[in-house]
């Protein structure tokens, strides 16, 4: 079902003065709209779905944390790229998860149009509402194609967004651990 978006891509390519006729162009609405399918297909993905039953029961409550996960957002002021890392801990409470399955709620909220501050709070309450932890932190890290190819054209610059919950909210040293455990490179 990528007609409606086929037809939309043959008229930007003329719109911006395009021939899509020519050769090199004739499949590009079609691969444009796979590419921008697949760029947002969390839409239609659910977090059971994603998580689909991988918890189990632990009585470890020592931090798990997951580090450099990498993310393919879009910016939905600008329909760019926006891409990075997210690092996500969380402290059990008698259940942990498939840690592959981290990576996945990620992906599932990356692959949408988004801003990055929404994101980082939706993954954090995405894991609070599967596993009930004791506490929840992410931080992301993300840069912005529509800040590093136009406007103010910054190419070093790096957005870093947090959210955290439960104990690391309302217990420094439990937050300090988890900002030095994830502090190498930022
Ligand atoms: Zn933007």
């Amino acid at each position: 079902m990528t007609a409606g978006l086929e037809s939309i891509y043959t008229s930007l390519l003329s719109e911006i003065g395009e021939d899509p006729t020519r050769e090199g162009l004739l499949k590009t609405p079609h691969r444009a709209a796979e590419a921008f399918k697949y760029v947002t297909s969390g839409y239609h993905q659910s977090l059971d779905e994603v998580v689909n039953d991988a918890i189990f029961h632990e009585t470890s409550d020592d931090m798990v944390i997951v580090r450099d996960i990498e993310f393919f957002s879009m910016c939905e002021h600008h329909l760019f790229p926006f891409y990075g890392h997210a690092n996500i801990a969380y402290i059990p409470n008698g259940k942990i998860i498939g840690l592959s399955k981290l990576a996945r709620i990620t992906d599932m909220f990356a692959r949408r149009l988004q801003v990055q501050e929404r994101m980082t709070v939706q993954i954090a309450e995405a894991i609070q509402e599967v596993l009930d932890p004791k506490g929840v932190a992410v931080v992301i890290e993300g840069k912005h194609l529509c800040m590093m190819a136009r406007g103010v054209e910054k190419q070093c610059s790096d957005m870093v967004t947090s959210h955290v919950l439960g104990v690391f909210r309302t217990d420094k040293a439990t937050r300090s651990e988890f900002m030095h455990l994830i502090s190498r490179g930022l």
